[in-house]
């Protein structure tokens, strides 16, 4: 089975620090670019994740099968 993992549109994230706080496991704020990312120690997709993707007031997390 393919895995999912969570993708920060770079272009669109408009660094609102939610994602951190609604899955902190998964999403870190980049302190250089003030954006969020992905954490290279990421889990597997989960109900949090699925929650910030939702939660993001622009869209720009999806979730990608590898
Ligand atoms: S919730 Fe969306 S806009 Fe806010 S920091 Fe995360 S990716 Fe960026």
């Amino acid at each position: 089975m393919a895995k999912k993992k969570a993708v920060v549109n770079q272009d669109t994230c408009i660094g609102c620090n939610t994602c951190p706080l609604v899955d902190p496991d998964t999403f870190e704020m980049d302190n250089d670019t003030f954006k969020a990312k992905v954490k290279d120690t990421a889990p597997e997709v989960n109900d949090k994740t699925e929650m910030a993707v939702t939660s993001c007031p622009v869209g720009a997390i999806s979730i990608s099968e590898e």
